[in-house]
């Protein structure tokens, strides 16, 4: 079986599952314990957040543990709706974020929140004029992502942020950073970014395991309440075992992220002429997205449908994102971008990892002309 699934989790580096089962035998102390067993454990997480912060060329003192992007974005968005609330409760983000963005803004907007979403063109990318025209005296915080999760679009993060904070200066700007790092070259100072989140499963670390940048001087209401960890940010016993991990996959996919870029972006270029060739695809990814993630519909046919008969030839890709893969409406993402219903509820999801090599490559696309030959048919039926 070949996996083409690589946006919706990793297989993780070898050296960060041994990592984490060393830490978990032979250091398991409570870092905030006063012996020598916590002691110890301190240390290792102190230096996983020194690890990360130099990654991202930020203070260790900015680094909050977090149990992934779900509880990152979370943490990010509703800490500053709830702490800054009497300086304004408008929040701007776009109609394209991934769920833990978007809901979590539509869960603010029922508790009496203003959000504006913004709209994106039909590669999926925000106009930043767009974004600088909705901003207001009361506009708290903008949220956008760095690369979409369905489509890999990339936003253009340097203009928003100039934009954001040349409107008003106490607007923070969050983004949720998770398929651009490794990817694509991130920078928090330029993008002139408050808040940043990331998960490790997606570069190749531990699931259930990511980071929250925050500013220094920027304040959040804790979600959870409890004792001080992470700056009583996110407090809980830390998992220094997953903290290191992170640590070492950040390191890891950072120093690499070149290298996957001319490597899988070669392998993307040939990936998007093939579907341009195959008559019953539509390709909804555009030339300039992320090197990692190909995105088409097959309309008239169920995309369970391809899925399944790809996995029979031995490719594992999915339908939208992993975590909305298992509603049958159709895309957000791509009704946000003009594609009508049928193209909408019938997209494939094709998503490259370091591992694939040209052969993989072949392989897929010999799988990709099999199969629409195989279900063409079918989908004549229906349409
Ligand atoms: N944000 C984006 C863009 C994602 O792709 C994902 C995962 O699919 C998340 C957030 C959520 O990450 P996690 O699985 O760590 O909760």
């Amino acid at each position: 079986m070949l996996y083409w699934d690589h946006a919706a989790t990793t297989p993780p580096y070898k050296e960060v599952v041994e990592t984490m089962a060393e830490i978990m035998n032979q250091h398991y102390g409570n870092p905030s314990a006063l012996h020598q067993a916590g002691e110890d454990a301190a240390k290792l997480l102190k230096r996983a957040r020194e690890v990360c912060a130099g990654t991202l060329g930020v203070q260790s003192s900015e680094i909050v543990f977090t149990s992934g992007a779900t509880e990152g974005n979370n943490i990010a968005i509703k800490g500053v709706a709830m702490h800054y609330r009497s300086r304004g409760q408008h929040i701007i983000t776009t109609k394209t974020e991934h769920p833990s963005v978007y809901e979590c803004c539509r869960q603010l907007e029922s508790l009496g929140w203003e959000i504006t979403y913004i709209p994106v063109d039909e590669y999926g990318v925000v106009d930043p004029l767009q974004v600088a025209s909705v901003i207001r005296k009361d506009t708290v915080l903008v949220s956008i992502m760095h690369v979409n999760n369905e489509t890999g679009a990339v936003q253009p993060l340097n203009e928003i942020g100039k934009l954001v904070k040349e409107k008003n200066s106490r607007t923070l700007f969050h983004v949720d950073g998770v398929q651009g790092f490794g990817k694509l070259s991130v920078s928090l100072k330029d993008w002139k970014v408050d808040l940043y989140t990331l998960s490790a499963h997606k570069f190749k670390g531990p699931k259930g395991a990511g980071i929250l940048y925050v500013q220094q001087g920027i304040k959040l209401f804790p979600l959870l309440a409890g004792g001080s960890q992470e700056n009583g940010q996110r407090p809980g016993t830390e998992n220094v075992a997953s903290a290191v991990a992170v640590a070492k996959a950040m390191r890891l996919a950072q120093e690499r992220q070149d290298t996957f870029y001319d490597k899988i972006g070669k392998l993307r270029s040939l990936l998007l002429n093939e579907i341009r060739s195959i008559p019953d695809f539509v390709l909804n990814s555009s030339e300039k997205g992320a090197p990692h993630i190909v995105h088409f519909s097959y309309p008239g046919l169920k995309p369970e449908v391809l899925v399944h008969t790809l996995e029979e030839l031995g490719m594992l890709v999915s339908t939208k994102s992993a975590c909305s893969s298992r509603n049958s409406e159709p895309s957000r993402v791509l009704q946000a971008m003009g594609k009508d219903k049928e193209i909408a509820a019938s997209g494939i999801r094709i998503s490259m990892g370091w591992e694939h090599t040209d052969d993989d490559m072949n392989r897929l696309v010999i799988a990709l002309r099999q199969s629409a030959d195989k279900l063409r048919p079918l989908s004549a039926k229906r349409g």
